[in-house]
């Protein structure tokens, strides 16, 4: 297994795994993105092409590209070994089965369904009738073939029948949410019964942000049982997750960080059609209103999230929902309103362009709610003052940013013509809900996690880190046999001692030859030393000519650090010693209490 994660590390590069994943800024050598692990607003994280691994200031978390996938995909290695392999076209020599296994399995009979759909519209039943429909809609068939939209046929076991016929057994099947499973009363002969679940419906794959199948969104046809509901969505299975899915992520990630904004619209057939009128950057969430999960994933591409809602009043509240979502996470939203049709395919049937000037021109979410409350009620009544405050105070108190914050109160006083003092205190009341941010959460973790730590831990951890970056202060510290003992504490510095010699006190040749769990603990601290986040947040690299001082420093804690261990060890004993009486001991230990005091 070793050799192929080398081959795997050789063949990928890190800055395109993770650049998958996240908006990559480049600074010097190096890259760096917001963290997609903890709540941040100025990016600490760090990914070096050099030393191919990635590291963030703020959370601690770091390692490689296999550890950023497991950390984000929530996969166990193997699964993330498997995932990566396929990536850099390398065959695992050993393949052990795992739950990948199962899921694969549950992927590939999605892909399969989606080209079985795809022949369906093309050639099949749907042939004709689907494709003028949604030509009909402004479709191209350039974009039809895109998006994989298909067909699936009238009839209770196509799906089924087709996928039986390819060797999957029914429970497999019934895993990927393509079938349902129904009780039959009447039927005598058979307890269960399954059928599929898209009948004459046009489909839309919702895929992965790598283009994987995950799930389906499926519209009545054209024509069909309009008694029916016009969309049936995939249910809930191991690999389509409603709340994480976002419709069209896979085609518009690169353009979202290339753009620097995600368009968000309501329906997948909005994205199809700004998509086709060339705003690729666009995704829609699918059935649900937009959840923390998904703007997570979001704010890995971008900061800047443009909304193109139904503004209805139904639609309205959703979107208010969505807008205190976003300021929350402090992502900058803005309202783009459509003049005239009802959504985005609508207006881009008749005229892409106005689509893109509607984008041009889309104002911040809060001018958008200020204007539309000012025009709702009226400001110069005590009555409307209150209705006008009461909606607008409720998106103020969501700004985790101070100064938009106070911009607005400011804003809105002058508009109502109150003192700001009284919209402070009914700010206050707004934020009545106790708001401990994620960050701060974290960085509590954090701290009782290294209180609960002992300080001589703590210590060797640091000394580890410089030993690392510097082989002078490796070999240094090699020398200082006094220490040792204690060393073997910290399984890496213990490790380091032993192979000090023979890797010629090279950090490099060190984590060529050691397993993966102490290499990437190695990493970690090699690169925390190394270097810093400077005061404009650049990445800095430490100087060496620190180094001897902070190494001083850190013995001479260290050598405290001992003797007050020895001393607490000492004392215990002499109280056991006391207990039992025992002279011989009493005496050695007093000695050795002295001896150790002295040092
Ligand atoms: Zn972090």
């Amino acid at each position: 297994m070793g050799t192929d994660i080398e081959e795997i590390k050789s063949r990928l590069n890190i800055v395109d795994v993770l650049g998958e994943y996240l908006r990559l800024t480049k600074t010097g050598t190096n890259y760096r993105a917001l963290c997609p692990f903890h709540n941040e607003k100025s990016p600490s994280f760090m990914v070096s092409e050099e030393k191919q691994i990635w590291h963030c200031f703020g959370c601690q978390k770091g390692g490689d590209i296999f550890s950023f996938v497991m950390e984000i995909e929530g996969l166990e290695f193997r699964d993330a070994l498997k995932q990566l392999a396929e990536k850099a076209g390398v065959e695992l020599k050993r393949a052990a089965p795992g739950t990948a296994e199962k899921k694969n399995c549950t992927l590939e009979i999605l892909e399969l369904a989606t080209k079985f759909y795809e022949i369906q519209l093309w050639k099949g039943a749907g042939k004709e009738r689907i494709v003028n429909y949604l030509k009909e809609r402004g479709l191209t068939e350039e974009t039809i073939k895109v998006f994989r939209l298909g067909y699936a046929p009238n009839g209770w076991r196509n799906i089924l029948e087709f996928l039986i016929k390819r060797g999957y057994a029914k429970d497999e099947i019934e895993k990927t949410g393509l079938l349902v499973r129904k009780d039959d009363a009447q039927n005598q002969n058979s307890n269960v019964k399954l059928y599929d679940r898209f009948r004459d419906r046009i489909i839309y794959p919702i895929c992965d942000y790598s283009g994987r199948v995950l799930g389906y969104s499926a519209r009545v046809a054209p024509g069909g049982d309009e008694s029916q509901a016009k969309y049936v969505n995939s249910p809930e299975t191991e690999v389509y997750h409603k709340s994480k899915a976002l419709y069209g992520i896979d085609k518009a990630k690169n353009e979202i960080k290339l753009k620097d904004f995600v368009l968000l619209v309501e329906g997948n057939m909005d994205v199809i059609a700004a998509s086709q009128a060339g705003i690729k950057n666009v995704v829609a969430v699918s059935g649900t209103a937009l959840t923390p999960t998904q703007l997570d994933t979001l704010k890995r591409y971008t900061k800047n999230i443009k909304m193109l809602f139904d503004m209805d009043s139904a639609g309205e509240a959703a979107t208010k929902k969505s807008i205190k979502l976003c300021l929350e996470k402090d992502i900058a939203v803005q309202i783009v309103e459509l003049s005239f049709g009802k959504d985005a395919a609508d207006v881009v049937k008749n005229d892409p362009e106005k689509l893109c000037k509607a984008i041009d021109n889309s104002k911040s979410a809060m001018q958008y709610l200020y204007d539309k409350a000012f025009k709702v009620f009226d400001g110069n009544t005590a009555e409307g003052k209150k209705k006008i405050s009461e909606a607008l105070l409720e998106m103020i108190a969501s700004f985790s940013n101070e100064v938009e914050k106070s911009h607005w109160i400011k804003k809105l006083a002058q508009g109502l013509d109150v003192t700001e003092l009284a919209l402070t205190a009914e700010l206050k009341k707004a934020k009545l809900i106790d708001r401990i941010s994620v960050s701060k959460k974290t960085q509590v973790d954090e701290l009782e996690k290294n209180e609960n730590r002992q300080k001589i831990d703590i210590l060797l951890e640091e000394l580890a880190g410089l030993m690392l970056v510097s082989g002078e202060i490796w070999k240094e510290v090699q020398e200082k046999k006094e220490y040792h003992a204690y060393f073997s504490r910290h399984a890496l510095l213990d490790l380091m001692l032993k192979r000090g010699v023979e890797s010629n006190f090279d950090f490099n040749s060190l984590t060529r030859s050691i397993d993966r769990e102490l290499k990437l603990h190695a990493e970690k601290l090699f690169f925390r030393k190394k270097f810093r986040l400077g005061l404009n947040n650049s990445l800095e690299e430490v100087l060496m000519e620190n180094f001897p001082k902070e190494v001083k420093e850190l013995l001479s804690e260290l050598k405290k650090e001992i003797k007050k261990i020895k001393l607490v060890q000492i004392t215990k004993d002499l109280k056991l010693a006391e207990s039992r009486k025992d002279r011989t001991a009493l005496k050695f230990l007093r000695s050795e209490f002295e001896k150790v005091l002295g040092e």
